[in-house]
């Protein structure tokens, strides 16, 4: 298990946390044996005692990219499994017969290793794959039918949904109810065996048809199709049915605390049934799994479903699933946002049983928190004006001269080399901090006021250049002897203004790309309306200016903090040193919609 780094919060308690502890102080599974792969009760019976004290997995279908909530239920899984001296596994839920995508099977590798987990532990790796168990399970749909608990019902689909009933009424008993165990494994096999076409039949447990939770209403089993399977090839057309098999992987990889989201909760009673009716019937060990549900993780202005994530990519609304605005972990990363920020925003948002909304600017704080340490510092200017400094060359002994500048790395981080960068007689500065006409309270530049020229020198304004339509072209001004930050001279000018500048001489022309949040609002898909109605048209700018030269061997993914500015990526696709390309991954402050 790799150890969650660095920055990893100091977990505070909740209900799960306090389930394993109990669960540790009773030895409630002090005696499970496991015997180092998954498993039947013969299996495990013959292994060693686990020296997992609890096991939790993580069971993605590799059927899309994993998203912001999937990093919740990967950091509550593998982080508690890491607390108490656990092992978790990574589980592909693949029982659908569907075309592998290997590119989902990838990410998903990807993403969790990228998060800072492991799925190898004790010189085993635990990561598995659902449908090596199929013949488990149709064994232990074999012991059921003889066991008088389970029937082969021919009913048409139309007539089950019918006899199902609902919340007021009791369900009908199906007509191929009263089989008797010889016909229900005879009709199995022949299902089995292909003899029936897709729909024809499908095995159901027999429970009970009048029972208030409708999962208990003798729930499918098996159904009949057809199709083949990545990894089990046409060997099945029959496939076992996601509540049949989700309890059984569970047991047969020895899980302890199986977690899952409250919309399972009502099928809890069924997970227990099923696993101590395959206990009793000796296929399965006790003390077997048990399940614990939790709210989902909902975040505001980010949509987490899979469906209309796809649909996102697929109309081109994004750039595909790792465009920086998409709260997929691909995106996620594209964007700059860390994993160990990713794991504080997901252990601050809490994990309960009451739903309710994280705030987006979470994740935002939680960046600002890891990176405010890390991230060496630079001068970017997003939106270029000339700045001629007409006195330079007087001063300096030449207009070609450059005068050396320096700036810390990093606050933070004094054992850090310094940045180096230059002075020079044209500078480019932010458009906005000039006016020819200044506002109230306005302290930058504006002619006969004097600014700092951040690490450089109080340079006084004296009037701006315009091109034939009167648009400013370039502002001038001239620079205030003896000021140059750092020296006794320094302070004896007062200022009220500082501003960030490059030299035109050195400053390295970058594309960056200022994203926004997707949605203008809070909840875009809340109460299924259409979240495509609340797409924030402005949330990606593209914008051509310039970058500090200590800039110039920045690294793909490596980050940053633009002075006045925020953070910044190098983008891990197309960032070159050739030709940068960073994206903003947040502000210095929560300034959204301000
Ligand atoms: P989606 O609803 O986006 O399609 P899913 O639940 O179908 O997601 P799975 O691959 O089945 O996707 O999910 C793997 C695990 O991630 C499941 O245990 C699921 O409960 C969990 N999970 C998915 N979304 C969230 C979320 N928003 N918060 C917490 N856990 C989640
Ligand atoms: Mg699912």
């Amino acid at each position: 298990m790799t150890a969650p780094v660095d920055s990893q919060p100091k977990p505070s308690s909740n209900f799960l946390r306090q389930i394993v502890e109990r669960d540790l102080a009773d030895g409630t599974y002090a005696q499970r044996r496991f015997a180092g792969s998954p498993g039947d009760a013969a299996h495990h019976a013959a292994g060693p005692l686990d020296p997992a004290k609890v096991r939790t997995r993580f069971p993605p279908e590799p059927n899309g990219y994993l998203h912001i909530g999937h990093a919740k239920s990967i950091t509550l899984n593998f982080g508690l499994a890491a607390e108490y001296g656990g092992v978790c596994h990574l589980r592909f839920d693949d029982t659908n017969p569907e075309k592998e995508e290997q590119e989902y099977v990838d990410s998903i590798l990807d993403a969790v290793t990228w998060l800072g987990y492991g799925w190898e532990s004790n010189g085993t790796s635990h990561l598995y794959h659902a449908s090596n168990y199929f013949d488990f399970m149709y064994r232990a749909a074999e012991a059921l039918i003889d066991a008088g608990l389970a029937y082969v019902d021919e009913q048409t689909p139309e007539q089950m949904r019918a006899n199902r009933g609902d919340f007021g009424h009791a369900g009908t008993d199906s007509p191929f109810r009263s089989r008797t165990p010889a016909e229900n494994l005879a009709r199995f096999r022949e299902m089995r065996a292909g003899a029936l076409p897709d729909g024809a039949a499908v095995l159901r447990a027999k429970l009970d048809m009048a029972s208030p939770n409708i999962n208990l209403r003798d729930p499918a089993l098996y159904r009949i199709k057809h199709a083949e399977h990545h990894n089990t090839g046409n060997a099945w057309c029959i496939y076992p049915m996601y509540a049949y098999a989700h309890p059984i992987e569970d047991a047969l990889e020895g899980i302890t605390h199986s977690i899952c989201t409250l919309e399972f909760e009502d099928q809890r009673p069924w997970y227990d049934w099923l696993l101590d009716t395959l206990c009793t019937l000796g296929l399965l060990a006790q003390p077997r799994p048990h399940q614990y549900e939790f709210a989902r993780l909902n975040v505001t202005y980010v949509i987490t479903s899979k469906r209309r994530l796809r649909q996102l990519v697929d109309e081109q609304i994004v750039d595909g699933w790792d465009d920086p605005r998409m709260p997929t972990i691909v995106g996620l990363r594209r964007r700059g946002y860390t994993p160990e920020a990713i794991r504080l925003m997901c252990e601050r948002a809490g994990t309960s049983k009451a739903g309710g909304w994280t705030d987006y600017a979470s994740l935002d704080i939680a960046l600002r928190e890891d990176l405010e340490g890390k991230a060496p510092r630079a001068m970017a200017v997003i939106d270029p004006i000339k700045l001629k400094l007409t006195n330079f060359g007087e001063l300096f002994g030449g207009d070609d001269r450059l005068e050396p500048c320096h700036a810390p790395a990093n606050p933070h981080r004094p054992e850090l080399a310094p940045r180096a960068f230059h002075l020079g007689r044209e500078l480019w500065i932010e458009r906005d901090d000039f006016a020819e006409v200044p506002a109230k309270g306005f302290f930058r530049l504006y002619p006969g006021n004097r600014v700092r020229l951040k690490y450089g020198f109080v340079v006084e304004c004296t009037g701006c250049e315009k091109d034939a339509s009167g648009a400013v072209i370039a502002v001038t001004a001239t620079v205030v002897p003896d000021t140059r930050s750092g020296t006794p001279g320094a302070d004896a000018v007062k200022v009220k203004g500082t501003i960030t500048w490059l030299a035109v001489a050195d400053a390295l022309p970058a594309e960056l790309r200022l994203y926004d949040r997707l949605f203008t609002e809070a909840q875009p898909d809340a109460g299924g309306k259409d979240f495509k109605a609340a797409l924030n048209r402005a949330s990606k700018r593209v914008v051509h200016g310039y970058i500090e030269p200590s800039l110039a061997n920045a690294q793909p993914d490596e980050k940053f903090q633009f002075e006045r500015h925020g953070y910044f990526v190098a983008d891990r696709v197309d960032h070159a040193a050739a030709r940068p390309v960073l994206n903003r991954i947040a502000g210095l402050k929560d300034s959204w919609g301000k």
